[in-house]
């Protein structure tokens, strides 16, 4: 695949004719050299955290005799394990989704679900953080929990207007959504395989509250335009420098590397959101101003109309 075959014929040489077969390997060099780079970035992030939890048991052990310091190194191990944990956890969340091509679960299922199920996941950091999540189905407010009132009228679809708007005002966007609960029976719907969106909508929220300030809200919209259904999530954080927009789905990359590396976060979160959008035949768009907030837009196909 990477040989270019050439077919030259060379000057009276009794007319012999001459294959020369050059063989284009920076393709090949390229992607080995990222296999390079990721395997050293995992290995670093893995040892960080390993590291600190050994240099941390031994100090607990020569301070066994002081409760207050017990307490506090004890405290400190707990939080460096939870960091190899959830890095192990997106070492394979990263690996599924890579490898997700063809074997994927595709199933008809409603957008307003998938975004239920990814703020449930993240209720708990929500609520210590004092984080009020906002759930939306094309503008009108609904629930976050499933029970009772569902989500808004086919009709109210076409009421979402348009990407531009809210990719530029994301905070306009978030306030108009009022408390006004709307019980009606028809919410989005795609055919995706659920355990992939809901992995990465649930990333977006987590992302939305770490990087948000204590008793902000994040906005969590599903709509429908046409036949593209649309899940996103505004929040009111620290935002993201533009420099560093096209970066942020990267593997590892992170704006400020001991920020992130010190509340937690493994720098996968965004790179396993695109691979699973994209392997469900959608696309993600960021939008941030520093100070102001940001916003990501997941879109997908919406499901054909049921027979
Ligand atoms: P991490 O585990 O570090 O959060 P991600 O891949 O989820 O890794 O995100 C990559 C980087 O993008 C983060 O380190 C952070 O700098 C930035 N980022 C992601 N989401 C947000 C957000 N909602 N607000 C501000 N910055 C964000």
């Amino acid at each position: 695949q990477n040989t270019l075959y050439l077919r030259v014929r060379i000057g009276d040489l009794d007319d012999d004719l001459y294959a020369i077969f050059i063989n284009d390997v920076s393709e090949q060099r390229r992607f080995e050299a990222m296999r390079r780079d990721f395997v050293t970035n995992v290995s670093h992030e893995l040892k960080t955290p390993a590291g600190a939890i050994s240099l941390l048991a031994e100090t607990v052990t020569d301070a066994a005799d002081d409760p207050d310091a017990v307490r506090y190194f004890s405290g400190r191990i707990s939080k460096e394990s939870a960091r190899l944990i959830e890095l192990v956890h997106h070492l394979i969340d990263l690996q599924k989704a890579q490898n997700a091509q063809g074997i994927m679960n595709a199933q008809r299922i409603s957008a307003l679900d998938i975004a239920r199920d990814a703020i449930a996941a993240n209720q708990v950091q929500a609520d210590a953080r004092h984080v009020d999540i906002r759930l939306s189905v094309n503008g009108k407010t609904v629930p976050s929990e499933a029970s009772g009132v569902q989500a808004a009228p086919a009709a109210a679809a076409s009421t979402d207007s348009g990407e531009q708007r809210k990719q530029t005002e994301p905070a306009e966007q978030s306030e108009q959504q009022t408390a006004d609960v709307q019980p009606t029976d028809a919410a989005p719907m795609i055919v995706a395989d659920k355990e992939a969106i809901v992995t990465a909508v649930k990333n977006l929220v987590e992302n939305a509250i770490h990087y948000s300030p204590e008793h902000t809200t994040v906005a969590v919209g599903v709509a429908q335009s046409g036949d593209k259904v649309t899940i996103r999530v505004v929040d009111q954080g620290i935002g993201i420098p533009a420099k560093s927009l096209d970066r942020v789905f990267e593997r590892f990359y992170r704006v400020d590397p001991a920020r992130s590396r010190e509340t937690g976060g493994s720098g996968l979160g965004l790179a396993i959101t695109k691979h699973c959008v994209q392997e469900n035949g959608g696309s993600i768009a960021v939008w941030s101003h520093e100070g102001e907030g940001s916003t990501f837009t997941i879109e997908l196909p919406a499901a054909p109309a049921e027979a």
